[in-house]
C-alpha cells in the first residue's frame, strides 16, 4: 500500500451482504492486499497461485470466495482446504465459522490426525460444506470412503511449502488426483520451492498469480526497533514503553476498528491522553482528533492503517506497530508517519516468534537492521514514575498558587503537631489515590523459546512431554515404498502429537525402517501410531526389541539388516540442514568413485 493507492473496500469486491456483515462484526476495515488481489478472481472461479505468508490475511482471501459459492442445501463438502498442521486446520476452520456467522445452516469441520474417527465420521455424515484437514487424515477418509469429494467446487492448498517440509507432498498429490477435474484450485505458499512450482504447473489451470511486491524504501531518519513478544502481554508492554520512552506524539497501529477503541479506552484508564482513529468514526470527528493531536491535547492515537493514511503531524515522534502489518508496504507507510519535517522518528514493532519472517522482509525492504529492544523493566518504570513525581512537585511549587493550602497545612501542623514530612506524604497519597504507585519487581526474565513456541504453534495442538530415553521402533514401510525420513517426521509429529525434539535417529531400509522415539509412549499415542500410514502404507509400528539406542548393541539387533542392504540413515537434527545435504552429497560422491 502506498500513499496514492486507495485501500480496497470489501464492499467493492463483489461479496454478498451476509459476508460483509460478518466482516463488519469482526471489525475489519478494508481488504488486505492479498485479499484485494485474490478475492475477485476466486469469485470468478479462476485458479489462483498466491505467494503469501501467515499474517497477510490469506485465510479470508480464500474463505470469503468459498463461502460466497457454498450452497448450504447441498450437504456434501464443496470445498476442501489442506493444511500442514492440525493447529492450522483448527484455526482455518474457526475463521470460516467466523465469516459464516450470518450464513444459516453452514457447517465446516477440521479433520486431523490424533482425533478419534468416530466424531469425525459423525460430522461427515451429518453433512458439512467445507472440510479443512491435514493430508494424512483426509487421505484416510478418502480411502475408507467416508469422505466424498464428488460435489467439490474448490480445493485450497494452504502453506504448501510447509506441507512439503513436513513430507506430505505425495499425499497432497494423491488427494489432488481424487478431486473432480472441474474443481477450482488455489495454492498459497510463503515460498515457492521447485516441487511446489511443479505442483502449480501441473494442477493449476491458467492461474492468476499473486506475488506481494515488496517496495523498498529508505528510512534513514527512523530508528527501528522490535520487541519479541514473550511473557508480557502486549498491552502491558505498550504501557511500559509509554511510561519510559521519551516521546512527543505516538501513533499505535492495530488491525481492527474494534481494537482501536478497546486499546484507546484501556490507555485512557491508565492515565494517558489517548484517542482512537478508525474508518467508522465520522470524518469531522476524525479531523478534530487530528487537530487535538497537533495541539498536544492528545498524545497517543490508536489507529487502523486506513484511518491513518496520509496523517501528517510533525509532533508524531513514535510509531508503534502493536499488530504486525500485512506486508512491508503497509509497514513503510506506517513508519512514514514519523520522522516528518526533518525530525528523527522512532518505530517499534511487536512481533510474535512465528511472525519473525515479516521482520526479515521488513529489514530487506527498508535496507536496515531492526534492533532488538528489551522491554523496560519494572525498575525503569518505577524510576521514571519517581522522577515524574518529583518534577510535578517542583512544577506545582513554581506555579505559585499554594497560599490557601500552605495556610491549611500550617494550621493542621499546629493543631496536631504532626511532622511536615508526614503531612506531605499523606497529601501525596491522597492525590495519588489507592492504586499502587510502584510496579512490583519483575519476574526473572526468560528468553523466548522460539523452538518450543514454533512447535506449539505449528505442529501439534497437544504436544506432550516425555521423560524416558529414546527407544527403537520398527515401521513396516521402507525405501521400496518411496519412504523418506521427512514422511516419518511429518506423520509422527502431526498425527500423534510427538514433537520433533522427541524423534531421534531414523533409518530407512528397503522393506522397513526404524525410528527412535521415547520408550514411555503412552497407550493412546501407540494406538494412533499403530494405525498411522506413511507413503500410502500402514506403518504397523512395533517396538524393535533389544535394539534401542539406550540398550543392546548393533551387533545383536534381531532386525539387523543384511550387510549388503543399502541403508539411508538420518537424525532429525541433521535432516533438512546443510549438514545433511552435504552428507548426502559425500555419499553420492563416494558411490561415484566406486563406480568409476
Ligand atoms: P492470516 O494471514 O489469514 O492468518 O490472518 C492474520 C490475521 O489478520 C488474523 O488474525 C485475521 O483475523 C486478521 N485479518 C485478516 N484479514 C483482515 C482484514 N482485512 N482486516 C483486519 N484484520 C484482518
Amino acid at each position: 500500500m502506498n500513499e496514492s493507492s486507495e485501500p480496497s473496500l470489501f464492499s467493492d469486491l463483489g461479496l454478498p451482504a451476509s459476508l460483509l456483515k460478518a466482516l463488519n462484526d469482526v471489525g475489519y476495515e478494508s481488504a488486505t492486499p492479498i485479499q484485494a488481489a485474490a478475492i475477485p478472481p476466486m469469485l470468478e472461479g479462476k485458479d489462483v497461485l498466491g505467494q503469501a505468508q501467515t499474517g497477510t490475511g490469506k485465510t479470508a482471501a480464500f474463505a470469503l470466495p468459498i463461502l460466497t459459492h457454498v450452497d448450504v442445501k447441498i450437504r456434501h463438502p464443496q470445498a476442501l482446504v489442506l493444511t500442514p498442521t492440525r493447529e492450522l486446520a483448527i484455526q482455518v476452520a474457526e475463521a470460516f465459522q467466523k465469516y459464516a456467522a450470518h450464513i444459516k445452516d453452514f457447517h465446516v469441520s477440521p479433520i486431523y490426525g490424533g482425533q478419534n474417527y468416530d466424531g469425525q465420521l459423525r460430522l461427515l455424515k451429518r453433512g458439512i460444506h467445507v472440510v479443512v484437514g491435514t493430508p494424512g487424515r483426509v487421505m484416510d477418509h478418502l480411502r475408507r470412503g467416508t469422505l466424498n469429494l464428488d460435489a467439490l467446487k474448490t480445493l485450497v492448498l494452504d502453506e504448501a511449502d510447509e506441507m512439503l517440509r513436513m513430507g506430505f507432498i505425495d499425499d497432497v498429490k494423491w488427494i489432488l488426483e481424487q478431486t473432480p477435474p472441474t474443481r477450482q484450485m488455489a495454492l498459497f505458499s510463503a515460498t515457492m520451492p521447485k516441487p511446489i512450482r511443479r505442483i502449480a504447473d501441473r494442477y493449476l489451470k491458467d492461474p492468476i498469480t499473486i506475488m506481494m511486491k515488496s517496495q523498498t524504501a529508505t528510512a534513514e531518519r527512523i530508528r527501528q526497533r522490535y520487541w519479541m513478544i514473550a511473557g508480557t502481554h502486549k498491552m502491558d508492554a505498550l504501557t511500559r514503553i509509554l511510561e519510559v520512552e521519551d516521546f512527543d506524539g505516538m501513533l499505535v497501529f492495530v488491525r481492527t476498528k474494534t481494537a482501536t477503541i478497546e486499546i484507546a479506552e484501556r490507555l485512557e484508564a491508565r492515565g494517558f491522553s489517548c484517542a482512537p482513529l478508525n474508518g467508522d468514526i465520522p470524518q469531522n470527528q476524525r479531523e478534530r482528533t487530528v487537530e487535538r493531536l497537533k495541539k498536544g491535547a492528545v498524545d497517543v492515537i490508536v489507529a487502523t492503517d486506513v484511518a491513518a493514511r496520509g496523517l501528517d503531524v510533525d509532533r508524531l515522534s513514535h510509531v508503534i506497530n502493536y499488530d504486525v502489518p500485512y506486508d512491508t508496504e503497509s509497514y513503510i507507510h506506517r513508519i512514514g508517519r514519523t520522522g516528518r519535517a526533518g525530525r528523527v522518528g522512532d518505530a517499534i514493532i511487536f512481533v510474535a516468534p512465528r511472525e519473525r519472517r515479516m521482520l526479515r522482509d521488513i529489514e530487506a525492504a527498508t535496507r536496515q537492521t531492526i534492533e532488538r529492544m528489551e522491554l523496560p523493566t519494572s525498575d525503569d518504570v518505577n524510576n521514571q514514575r519517581i522522577e515524574r513525581f518529583k518534577q510535578r512537585i517542583t512544577d506545582t511549587i513554581a506555579s505559585d498558587q499554594l497560599d490557601i493550602f500552605r495556610n491549611m497545612v500550617l494550621q493542621y501542623q499546629v493543631e496536631t503537631e504532626v511532622e511536615a514530612i508526614d503531612v506531605a506524604a499523606a497529601l501525596a497519597q491522597l492525590a495519588h489515590g489507592d492504586a499502587p504507585f510502584l510496579l512490583p519487581k519483575d519476574a526473572p526474565y526468560r528468553e523466548p523459546d522460539f523452538k518450543r513456541s514454533r512447535e506449539k504453534g505449528r505442529s501439534n495442538a497437544v504436544a506432550r512431554d516425555f521423560n524416558s530415553n529414546l527407544s527403537r521402533y520398527r515401521i513396516e514401510v521402507g525405501r521400496a515404498d518411496g519412504l523418506s525420513p521427512k514422511n516419518i517426521v511429518g506423520a509422527i509429529a502431526n498425527e500423534a502429537g510427538i514433537s520433533s525434539r522427541y524423534i531421534g535417529h531414523i533409518q530407512i531400509e528397503r522393506e522397513y525402517s526404524t525410528v527412535d522415539l521415547p520408550a514411555d509412549l503412552p497407550d493412546d499415542v501407540m494406538a494412533i501410531l499403530t494405525k498411522l500410514r506413511v507413503a500410502g502404507k500402514p506403518m504397523r509400528i512395533s517396538a524393535d526389541k533389544g535394539s534401542g539406542p539406550d540398550r543392546g548393541s548393533k551387533t545383536n539387533r534381531p532386525n539387523k539388516p543384511h550387510r549388503e542392504a543399502r541403508k539411508q540413515s538420518f537424525s532429525v537434527k541433521e535432516f533438512g540442514t546443510k549438514k545433511a545435504k552435504k552428507a548426502k552429497k559425500v555419499k553420492k560422491d563416494k558411490k561415484g568413485k566406486v563406480k568409476g
